[in-house]
């Protein structure tokens, strides 16, 4: 037998130890079933009641309207018979691991409970434009997305204000021949009854943290408590369905991916997230720090000041600088994006989703 010499020894040991001490954590599936397709007949009757009941008195998101959504509208301005959507279509612009090689069936829902001043789908978020849809045709589109465009997963883009008319869909496409997992594509502004709703009918939560501190919530979300909010909401969303999980043709099926897109100048709220989210959520998440942000809806646009200043000389006064939003009117800097990319592998996060292989656009 050859002897190897000490130091070599060593190393071949150390490898070896590795090895057998490393235990891969369960992210692999040998085969899945959509979590719709696993409750009961009771549970799914109980689930059509709950929905209905949140649509007579709607506190479905931190708005909390308590309106008859049969009635009249709350700040959603949706009301309870319909959804409105306005693109329903097999969508190649997500996360490598969503959209797989046939895409993502999106459905992206019109309206939208924040009112982000830099949102980056403002004609479908804030200007509602679409058309509607019951609960049932709702789900023969997933079915059309399913049967045709034989997309890997059902992706349910801002659907926080329509949650109750989504529990319905599912449950009639399920009952009429849905297969593929359901993504709720989440802003996280979401209540927690809501995230009750949807549990037993949602796989997977593509969940955004935008912002942490509350004066920018305010600020560029319009919205109080956004990040106390989305902590709940996220906890939640990671008890019902765990990190992510893939099968073996590496598309996800179930499990929490959690998205950062980082602002100009708020790198450190950015730190702040991702430091939060590997302490208190897990360590195994996976996650997508985006870098994709740039000026769009609000920001940029004039003031809106009347008529421009006339100088006593009466030069006219410049209003170059007269912009909306100024400080959030330019693209991330690399340094920006660097910083929080190091605290979240600082924090002891390690799953990311590697951005060289995607270039698309995200929601
Ligand atoms: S979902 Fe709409 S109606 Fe219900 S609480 Fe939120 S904003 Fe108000």
């Amino acid at each position: 037998m050859l002897s190897l010499p000490l130091t070599l020894r060593y190393n071949v040991f150390v490898q070896q130890s590795c090895r057998s001490l490393h235990l891969a954590p369960p992210f692999l599936l040998d085969d899945y079933t959509p979590r719709y397709n696993l409750i009961s007949s009771v549970d799914a009757a109980k689930k059509r009641s709950a929905a209905y009941a949140h649509l007579r008195e709607c506190n479905l998101c931190p708005r909390l309207c308590g309106i008859n959504r049969y009635e009249k509208t709350g700040v959603c301005l949706i009301g309870a018979d319909t959804v409105k959507v306005n693109t329903i279509a097999p969508h190649f612009g997500e996360e490598p691991v969503i959209q797989g090689h046939n895409g993502s069936g999106s459905v992206f829902f019109s309206g939208c409970n924040l009112r982000c001043v830099f949102c980056q789908n403002y004609d479908i978020a804030h200007q509602h434009n679409g058309f509607d849809l019951s609960p049932e045709e709702l789900a023969e589109w997933f079915i059309k997305l399913q049967e045709v465009g034989k997309v890997h997963n059902i992706n349910l883009v801002t659907p926080e204000h329509v949650v109750p008319q989504v529990a319905l869909a599912i449950l009639h496409a399920r009952d009429i021949g849905l297969r593929v997992p359901i993504i709720y594509n989440t802003s996280s502004f979401d209540s927690l009854e809501s995230i009750t709703l949807m549990d037993g009918l949602v796989d997977i939560y593509l969940a955004d943290f935008k912002v942490w501190k509350d004066s920018t919530s305010k600020g560029l979300l319009k919205a109080d408590n956004y990040a106390s909010t989305a902590m709940e909401s996220i906890k939640a969303m990671q008890a019902q369905v765990g990190d992510l999980c893939f099968t073996g043709d590496g598309i996800a099926k179930k499990g929490v991916l959690m998205r950062h897109l980082v602002m100009p100048g708020k790198e450190d709220e950015g730190v702040e997230i991702v430091r939060w989210l590997a302490e208190n959520v897990s360590k195994d998440m996976y996650v997508h720090i985006m870098e994709q942000y740039f000026p769009r809806a609000h920001v940029g646009k004039p003031k809106r000041r009347g008529v421009k200043g006339v100088t006593p000389g009466g030069i006219e006064a410049s209003s170059e600088s007269e912009v909306r939003y100024e400080d959030i009117n330019r693209a991330v800097k690399s340094e920006e994006l660097s910083t929080v990319k190091k605290a979240a592998v600082d924090a002891g996060l390690w799953r990311f989703v590697d951005v060289t292989e995607h270039a698309g656009f995200h929601n």
